[in-house]
């Protein structure tokens, strides 16, 4: 699924482009210079801020390759931003250099950064430091070549004159082989390391070398044409999803670099949507005020035409009497329709049938002048009627008028007179009120924009400070907490020898109070005695817990026959149980083998069936372990009918030192919270499992297996 959908996304933008070239029909021709405008600086300008604060972000934590990626959008999103400055008609009413050289620089330039990232794995290895002079040496060029297209355009104009076309065809054969080198070097490099943004990497380079085939080879404004914007703009997009994701937990939040990016991304947004607004508003009202005055004019003009009309001329005459007195007016746009919406002028083909097929440029205007009105509409530049078209970059004026056969004007019109001017004054004025509206959007924002800076800069300080002190606060509690671990690591292992000491003299003790025969003496050494093993078990769970958690308590597997084991065990509890009145039965095939550590697992069944003992009443207390062979494990169960647990600490009484606190329980405490742990350790060195259901009637069932043929874990 997955490389059908790569296959896909690599393969549309292709056939796209194939798609354009074979129909020819279909490559359109999409003039839009101030859409350019708007999409390109706005893209190009966010695509650069973004891309450097992520470069910045990136810093060392991430490989070399990727942070040259973002370089390199950076370097393309910085170039490209002077190709949507110089659209022209947005800015400037002329064909600046800067827009084609710009086109063509920044996707070499973006090639050539993606296949020095590439192609570092093969040479020398980038280090931190050369990536930083290959950052430095782009910024410096960047900055030379915008310094020239702003100051110096002519230069670019000579250079190009110089060496035309060698230096397009040199320019569009490097770029090409860079992006499918990248391609290529990306797709190796994601073969033998399978990092995913290299993968992501060759698939975006892949794309802009198609990018640069639409660029270069086919013709300005058509759709194959506009089809690298695109491309540069997903491939940007794409690239910085993918390499902040890989590098999220690398980067480190810093409030002052969002606050930078963001708000400049907004200025730039709000600045193109004033400017935008700024300029609709200044060309309507000039709008206006043109449209009148040309109406009056053209009234005025095809009124005193009329007056000179000989009286009972015929429609056909009429028109070529207009014709005659308006054809000799400098830069005016003529054409007249007759009341069928035909051509008359400037076609003579009225008869032939021709001309009737082309319908009038505009249909409200010319069914307006037949209404007997004049109606003027203002089109924007490069939206003149097609059979007039001024230069690109100015603005027309279209009127539409009706025309008489007498000079009373009366009837109805026999035709409609359509006239084009250019008008360069509104052009000028859509050019100053967009640049003045940037300038004063730009300079307001640029104001709140410092003003803010200043208040995120405390808050960032303050946010950084804290951190540090939060950082070296948490660094000196884990310090202490090992050094506390290791303290008691300490005292627990020297407790071990003086206990059995301990032990030893209680034992001793015991021997002689019972060959004294004093009950008195007795009593007081069980008591002592019993003390001393809960004292040893204890001391025994917590250093075996340990050893477990450093990874040192192994198992000593030994194949052994489990019903002498478990009834050993469970013969060190008789003596307590019987004086509890509490039954102790054992069930277990007198056959069943399992290869386990005898001296760990032992402990379990003294753990669980101390436990039982410990929870159930005197006098009423039933404990059963049990033993059985089921597909290939050996499953154990511990049940009693005590006072069983509670189902929220069915999970948690196997972490360490949790107990289940209850106003009936005994309130003193029985143990450690500890031999649980143990017992779920144990189990998990085996291969098998612990857990704890509610028994029938009432108590805990404790349930456990191990592989038949346990292994070390
Ligand atoms: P402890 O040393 O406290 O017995 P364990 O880890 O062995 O530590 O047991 C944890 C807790 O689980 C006990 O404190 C007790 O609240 C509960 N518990 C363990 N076994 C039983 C049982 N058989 N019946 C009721 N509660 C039990």
């Amino acid at each position: 699924m997955r490389k059908v959908l790569t296959t896909i996304f690599i393969l549309l933008p292709l056939a796209a482009m194939a798609y354009l070239r074979l129909a020819s029909g279909a490559d359109l021709s999409a003039p839009l210079p101030i859409f350019h405008f708007y999409i390109v600086t706005f893209t190009t300008f966010s695509a650069g801020v973004i891309a450097i604060m992520l470069t910045i972000t990136l810093g060392e934590s991430a490989r070399p390759r990727h942070v040259l990626a973002a370089v390199a959008f950076a370097a393309i999103g910085s170039i490209f931003f002077s190709h949507g400055l110089a659209t022209p008609g947005a800015l400037i009413d002329f064909f600046h250099p800067a827009v084609s050289w710009s086109a063509w620089l920044t996707l070499l330039a973006g090639g050539l950064i993606f296949s020095i990232g590439a192609l570092s794995g093969n040479f020398r290895p980038l280090q931190p430091g050369g990536l930083k002079g290959i950052a430095t040496v782009m910024a410096t060029l960047i900055t030379l070549y915008l310094g020239i297209a702003a100051l110096k355009p002519e230069w670019l104009d000579r250079l190009g004159a110089q060496v035309d076309p060698w230096h397009t065809i040199a320019i569009y054969g490097v770029t090409l082989a860079a992006w499918l080198i990248s391609s290529l070097g990306y797709l190796r490099l994601w073969i033998t390391e399978r990092n995913r943004v290299d993968g992501v990497l060759s698939f975006v380079a892949l794309w802009l070398a198609i990018a640069t085939v639409s660029m270069h080879s086919f013709p300005l404004w058509n759709l194959s044409w506009w089809l690298y914007h695109f491309l540069l703009l997903i491939g940007f997009l794409v690239t910085i999803v993918f390499l902040a994701r890989e590098y999220e937990s690398a980067r480190q939040f810093n409030l002052l670099r969002y606050y930078v990016g963001i708000s400049l991304v907004f200025t730039a947004l709000l600045a193109l949507i004033a400017s935008d607004l700024f300029t609709r508003a200044a060309i309507d009202s000039l709008s206006a005020e043109i449209s009148r005055q040309t109406r009056a004019r053209v009234q005025a003009l095809t009124s005193q035409v009329a007056q000179t009309l000989p009286a009972g001329i015929d429609a056909e005459n009429a028109f070529e009497h207009y014709e005659l007195a308006l054809d000799r007016l400098p830069a005016f746009g003529l054409i007249i329709y007759d009341n069928q919406a035909r051509f008359v002028y400037p076609y003579k083909e009225l008869d032939s049938g021709q001309a009737a097929e082309v319908p009038p440029d505009s249909v409200q205007g010319y069914q307006a002048a037949m209404a007997g009105q004049v109606r003027v509409e203002v089109r924007e530049p490069g939206m003149a009627p097609e059979r007039y078209a001024p230069p690109e970059n100015v603005h027309a004026v279209v009127s539409f008028a009706p025309l008489h056969d007498n000079p009373r004007l009366e009837g109805p019109p026999i035709g409609v007179l359509q006239l084009v001017e250019e008008s360069s004054e509104l052009t000028g004025r859509a050019l100053q009120a967009r640049s003045t509206s940037l300038g004063i959007t730009a300079l307001t924002m640029t104001i709140l924009f410092l003003a803010l800076l200043l208040v995120v800069r405390r808050a960032d300080n303050i946010l950084v400070t804290r951190t540090g002190e939060l950082n070296k606060a948490y660094q000196n509690l884990q310090r202490s907490e090992v050094l506390r671990d290791e303290m008691t690591k300490m005292i627990v292992h020297d407790l071990k020898n003086p206990l059995s000491a301990i032990a030893a003299s209680v034992d001793l003790l015991k021997m002689t109070a019972a060959e004294n025969e004093n009950p008195v003496q007795e009593e007081f050494t069980d008591l002592a005695q019993d003390a001393s093993m809960r004292l040893t078990a204890l001391v025994e769970d917590i250093l075996a817990v340990n050893s477990y958690e450093a990874q040192e308590l192994v198992l000593d597997l030994e194949n052994i026959l489990l019903q002498p084991l478990l009834r050993e065990r469970l013969d060190g509890f008789r003596a307590q149980a019987s004086s509890e009145d509490k039954a102790l039965i054992l069930e277990c095939p007198s056959d069943l083998h399992a290869s386990t550590d005898p001296v760990l697992f032992g402990r379990v069944i003294d753990n669980l069936v101390g436990n039982a003992i410990k929870y159930t009443r005197i006098g009423e207390g039933r404990i059963v372990v049990s033993a059985t062979l089921e597909n290939g494990k050996v499953i154990f169960h511990v049940r009693d009918n005590g006072e069983g647990i509670p189902d929220e600490y069915k999970e948690k009484i196997f972490d360490k030192f949790i107990q289940v606190p209850s106003s009936q329980r005994h309130s003193f405490r029985k143990g450690s919270g500890l031999g649980l742990t143990f017992c779920r350790m144990v189990m998990d060195l085996h291969g098998g499992e612990i857990s704890v259901r509610d028994s029938e009637g009432g108590g805990s069932d404790f349930e456990f297996w191990i592989p038949l043929k346990a292994q070390q874990k």
